[in-house]
């Protein structure tokens, strides 16, 4: 990703302002999705897939080659490379029409324009996880269909939860033995209370993927209303063919397959597992779809169900409660800060995501926190073939802005009519570890990078009296949030810190009242966060439960928990 010459326009303010109606349909045909998963379940080979059936990429296979898989974000950068494609570490845009919906309609073409924004896989696992849940509509849960709901999977889908988004569930590696659908589908319910709601029903068991059954929605649920029988294409590298039957002929070709498909699909209709639209958006069912992300088996499926059940980008709730209508005048939130990418640069590119109006690169937008202008000439995107620069971006976009050094996760940037969104919230912490200056003549230099690295929010900082400030405590949600910050204090303040892991697992909001109280007990130790928030931190769950139950007074409650 490189910076744009200066020399490019900047007179977009001059633009003709876009009309309501028009901010109105492009929100209306976006979709702004994350994939959550746990590491391996396939999110890389499922993001080639999908990039295939929007025809970003002619062909899958050629980047996640059988000698082993790189990263999320290096396949992307490789694949921006190999194939001349504009896709960022962050977000995937790329235009999809669906092949259920109308071409056109009212002689509007209904092509969607998707974006698939990117959920740090495993080795950078963190707090940055979370906040980019917060600039999606909607999550696919991606399960391995052998191994079922794991860890991180279940961290991810309790903060969409938390949230409110809508999720999707898609069980891949269908083409591998696995678990019994019926079993995946037990274990959602009665792991994370979710009611699995399938559209697409496997034929044939896990290792033995023929097609999927498609399920009758409303007056025809329980019915089978279609088979999409798949055919394999060399190493899964095209798009999969497909074939429409009818059940009949379905029952013809695959005999007991098929037939114990329809059965399985009129079991599920019994117990009312069928979709609700309602219940869905409202995070209380999820869309089941079976699927192989290698072979291309029910990618498609994927997105025609994202584009068909997914909600579009919706108003946001201002920090006053007051609705920002997507029609609204331009405003935008910051959902992710990444220093250090164009290492010849040493820059700062903050991620915002479009809430409303339409963003023209140029702009100068006013950032919230600060009340001061912030001038938009250095707008990057992700966006389409061209790999430039982003000149317009509508609500559900994501638009990364070069050079932001006062813009944190959470910060609100508009133009107009003034608006404050919430603050991101900050999520539970499970490890701690106190940050040492190596030596007191670099103590000037270790405080300013302690106070830039809280503020963007790479750790959370916490301090007490009785450890002062030469050594602060991190708290993080996943410990490679420490090593980032050993990394970045190096490289940008030339101070190397000492990192000392602290026997705390757990935190808690207290209050001034609890706190003496607190701190007089074994295996706790009150800090204030820089936001003024009082933590008790708890050495494990037992000593939390202890402590709840013999001083029932004390103030100690959940934040907003990962697990
Ligand atoms: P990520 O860590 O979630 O990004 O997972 P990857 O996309 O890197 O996939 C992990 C491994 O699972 C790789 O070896 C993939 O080739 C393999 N894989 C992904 N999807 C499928 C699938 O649908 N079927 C089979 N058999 N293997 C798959």
């Amino acid at each position: 990703m490189s910076t744009p010459p200066a020399s490019a326009s900047e007179s977009t303010n001059a633009a003709k302002p876009a009309s309501s109606n028009e901010v109105r349909s492009e929100a209306l045909r976006r979709r702004t999705f994350a994939v959550i998963s746990h590491p391996d379940a396939g999110k890389s080979t499922l993001t080639e897939a999908l990039a295939l059936h929007a025809k970003v990429i002619s062909e899958a296979g050629a980047v996640h080659g059988k000698a082993g898989r790189k990263s999320t974000v290096s396949d992307w950068m490789e694949m921006e490379k190999a194939r001349g494609i504009s896709v960022s570490s962050t977000a995937l845009q790329f235009n999809y029409a669906s092949s259920e919906a109308p071409k056109s309609v009212d002689g509007v073409d209904t092509v969607n324009v998707i974006n698939l924004v990117d959920t740090p896989g495993h080795s950078d696992f963190s707090e940055d996880t979370y906040r980019v849940l917060t600039a999606v509509d909607a999550a696919v849960m991606l399960i391995d269909a052998a191994k079922g709901l794991e860890p991180q999977t279940l961290k991810l889908f309790q903060v969409c939860r938390h949230r409110g988004i809508p999720v999707i569930t898609v069980i891949n590696k269908w083409d591998r033995p696995g678990q019994t659908p019926l079993e995946l589908l037990d274990e959602i319910d009665e792991r994370i209370g979710l009611t699995p709601t399938p559209l697409f029903w496997p034929v044939g068991i896990a290792g033995d993927f023929r097609g999927l059954l498609r399920r009758g929605l409303d007056d025809h649920a329980g019915e089978a209303v279609e088979y999409i029988k798949f055919t394999r294409t060399a190493g899964g590298a095209k798009i999969a063919p497909e074939e429409h039957l009818t059940p009949e002929v379905a029952l013809e070709r695959e005999g007991d397959t098929w037939a114990e498909a329809a059965e399985e699909s009129e079991l599920l209709s019994a117990s009312g597992q069928d979709h609700d639209q309602e219940l869905f958006l409202a995070g209380q069912t999820s869309p089941v779809i079976f699927a192989s992300a290698m072979l291309n088996f029910g990618v498609r499926q994927i997105l025609d169900t994202l584009v068909a059940l997914a909600p579009p980008p919706r108003a946001r709730l201002a920090i006053d409660d007051t609705p920002r209508e997507v029609d609204d005048p331009f405003s935008a939130v910051v959902f992710k800060v990444q220093a250090g990418m164009d290492t010849a640069h040493r820059d700062r590119l903050a991620f915002m995501r479009v809430v409303s109006g339409v963003f023209e690169r140029g702009m100068v937008v006013t950032h919230a926190q600060t009340g001061k202008p912030f001038a938009t000439k250095y707008a990057l995107t992700v966006f389409g073939r061209e790999r430039t620069t982003v000149e317009n971006a509508y609500p559900g976009d994501v638009v990364g802005l070069v050079n932001a050094t006062a813009l944190a996760p959470g910060h609100t940037l508009f133009v107009d009519k003034k608006v404050e969104f919430p603050p991101i919230p900050s999520f539970a912490p499970e490890h701690f570890a106190i940050l040492r200056a190596e030596s007191a003549s670099k103590y000037k230099q270790f405080r300013k990078a302690v106070d830039q690295l809280d503020s963007e929010g790479v750790v959370q900082i916490l301090r007490n009296d009785i450890r002062g400030d030469a050594s602060p405590v991190m708290a993080a949600v996943g410990p490679m949030q420490f090593e980032v910050v050993a990394a970045r204090m190096k490289a940008e303040y030339n101070v190397d810190p000492k990192i000392e892991p602290l026997g705390y697992a757990l935190a808690r909001r207290t209050d001034a009242e609890s706190t003496t109280e607190l701190n007089r007990q074994r295996g706790v130790e009150v800090f204030e966060r820089s936001d003024g928030v009082l933590l008790a931190l708890v050495s494990d769950k037992w000593r939390l439960q202890y402590i709840q139950k013999e001083l029932p007074d004390l103030t100690l409650e959940p934040l907003v928990a990962a697990t």
